[in-house]
């Protein structure tokens, strides 16, 4: 990173990159648990959740790539291994190994309201130290917000 980029940002550096790749491997897990979801889902208002998990599968792969691009102009290295997104995950993975509509909205919920956490802790800590990944993380929050609100509307419309 420049000099001067670097010197405005008034946090740990190596922590904060450590923060961002934990962020990372949560995107990825949520993008493959979407991305699959969408693939199984069946039952009440299939076609409405589909589109739904595959409109947020991108929106979480465009996480992944806001998050990759603030580690490296940070000096920081990202996840090279997939083995690594396990080590590293903040929320996990849930394997749709029930792929009743219900199942599948109530597991990615629980991711969302996951990530709104891991998000809002980010934005605390950078708030004031450093507004670019204050201002990255603000974005993604806005995201993630949103996709608990829209997976929500739709499991309250089924019962
Ligand atoms: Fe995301
Ligand atoms: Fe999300
Ligand atoms: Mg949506």
């Amino acid at each position: 990173m420049g000099t001067k980029g670097k010197e405005i940002v008034n946090l740990d550096v190596n922590n904060l990159i450590d923060l961002l790749n934990k962020a990372l491997a949560d995107e990825w897990l949520a993008y493959y648990q979407y991305w699959v979801g969408a693939k199984l889902v069946r039952g009440l208002k299939r076609e409405a959740i589909v589109s739904e998990l595959e409109e947020h599968a991108n929106e979480e792969l465009k996480h992944a790539n806001m998050l990759v691009d603030r580690i490296l102009t940070l000096g920081g290295k990202p996840i090279l291994k997939p083995e690594d997104w396990y080590k590293l995950t903040n929320c996990g993975y849930d394997a749709p190994e029930n792929n009743d509509s219900k199942a599948i909205l109530e597991q990615n919920i629980k991711g969302e309201r996951c990530a709104i956490a891991v998000y809002n802790n980010l934005l605390n800590l950078t708030k004031d130290k450093d507004s670019i990944t204050y201002q990255m993380v603000l974005s993604i929050l806005e995201d993630e917000v949103e996709h608990e609100d829209d997976l929500q509307t739709i499991l309250e419309d089924l019962q």
